[in-house]
């Protein structure tokens, strides 16, 4: 039997928290592999459960919250050279490359190597893992993928693994094993239809309190700061009654409690998925709670859908607002208004929800952005009586607003993915600096 091994690799930054990532593209990929009858094993540089971690002195192990989020395992590490003049901390999150080579000598010599990527300024883990690999065993292929590839192609050709590959995994596995292994795979799910594919391989990970979900791929919006739609081909759904099914499996098969939705979309056109879905989920009394830290649409929530939320068990429920300037709502994407925001929250504080627990995205560092814009949408957030959060603006290569960030930024944003790292603030400018940035933070901070 064959061995493909999967690696997820560490994050490099100067902040990062775990939001309930998982790696479930590459155990997506890890199924359809199974099904096809290879041994599959994953590396997960993020395991903040790694029993070898304790022995780690150098590196701090924080404690997971109740719901599988919080701090991921960190070491501080030199800054590479682009973001030498940043006077903060940078830190490798995950297990110690010392791990990563045992692991890499006691498990098998695979056949095939894939390795993911997220972030286009985390570059550095992949490389890094990249690296290792091909220390220990230089002549297994090494295929990468991931959303950095398909963002920043030409400069994830540069790290030294043998085929990149952009877009969605499964769609290139066929032509890859052929060309790699010479081998022809048979059973493989339709990627136009979502529920043909098996659930991911979720007992790869160590930690199964907290699984994610994905009901859909893509969103129909096109907004001018989102990479949703290069990342993924259309915007596809699941049967929401599937969706209830595989919650039920994960909570019967290894007691899972706490479940994030990953979609882009997950609210979009209600009655297709969201309702039947919120339904069925109460129908069946599952006891458990659901997590949604990528922002719903707020222009989806009425009276009933905020009741359906509720009693579903949805407990962290955040919204991508974005921005009170009505003239950059229009150009960034229209996807929501001062108004739905405001209707938005009565229904959902009627149905149940304490102002802290409605957390609502400002968007903060948007080319031209002034601080004065972000002030007035914290202010109208609170005013509406949910809680801002604000989510500094990363340009990201391929989108509408990528030409006019690399215009606006200080930084040299197209030869250097690292300055895509929105805690740098990469399109500041003197109507939005470092330090007013700091400000509005703290004005967030008193909700
Ligand atoms: S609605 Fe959200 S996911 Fe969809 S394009 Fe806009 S920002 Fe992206």
């Amino acid at each position: 039997m064959k061995s493909i091994l999967l690696i997820n690799p560490w994050i490099y930054d100067f902040a990062a928290y775990d939001f309930w990532i998982k790696p479930i593209g590459l155990l997506y990929i890890a199924s359809i592999l199974r099904n096809n009858g290879y041994d599959v094993q994953l590396l997960d540089c993020l395991n903040s459960a790694h029993p070898d971690l304790i022995s780690d002195t150098h590196i701090s192990i924080p404690r997971k919250r109740y719901a599988g989020h919080g701090k991921f395992p960190k070491e501080t590490v030199p800054r590479p050279y682009p973001l030498k003049d940043i006077l903060r901390n940078y830190s490798r999150y995950g297990i110690s490359p010392r791990i990563f080579m045992n692991e890499l000598e006691y498990r098998r010599k695979p056949d095939l190597i894939f390795i993911t990527s997220m972030m286009t300024y985390w570059y550095p883990g992949v490389h890094e893992a990249i690296r290792l690999v091909k220390k220990v065993m230089p002549d297994v292929p090494v295929v990468l993928g991931g959303n950095y590839v398909t963002l920043c192609r030409d400069h994830a050709s540069s790290l030294g693994a043998d085929v990149t590959v952009s877009g969605e995994g499964e769609r290139q596995l066929l032509p890859l094993l052929k060309a790699l292994l010479g081998d022809n795979l048979s059973d493989l799910p339709d990627s136009d239809h979502l529920d043909s594919y098996p659930y991911p391989a979720f007992d790869l990970l160590s930690l199964k309190d907290q699984v994610p979900i994905l009901t859909s791929r893509g969103c129909p919006y096109r907004c001018s700061y989102c990479a949703s739609h290069l990342i993924f081909d259309s915007f596809r759904r699941r049967d929401p009654i599937r969706v209830a099914e595989e919650i039920f499996f994960w909570i019967t098969s290894f007691g899972t409690k706490h479940f994030s939705f990953y979609d882009d979309a997950l609210l979009v056109n209600p009655e297709e998925l969201a309702i039947p879905m919120l339904m069925e989920i109460i129908k069946r009394q599952l006891p458990c709670q659901f997590h949604c830290p990528n922002g719903l649409h707020l222009n989806e929530i009425t009276a009933h859908m905020s009741r359906l939320m509720f009693q579903a068990g949805f407990k962290t429920i955040r919204f991508g607002f974005e921005t009170s300037n009505e003239i950059l709502q229009l150009k960034t994407g229209s996807k929501v208004t001062n108004e739905q925001l405001r209707e938005a929250v009565t229904h959902l504080t009627h149905a149940g929800y304490q102002p802290r627990d409605i957390g609502v995205y400002v968007l903060c560092g948007l080319p031209g952005q002034t601080a004065e814009d972000v002030r007035e949408s914290i202010e109208y957030v609170k005013f509406c009586g949910a809680r801002p959060i604000i989510a500094e603006y990363s340009p990201i290569p391929g989108t509408s607003l990528w030409d006019t960030s690399v215009k606006a930024s200080p930084y040299d944003l197209v030869r250097e993915p690292l300055f895509h790292n929105n805690s740098l603030l990469p399109c500041q400018s003197e109507k939005l600096t470092f330090s007013m940035y700091q400000e509005l933070k703290l004005m967030t901070r008193s909700v």
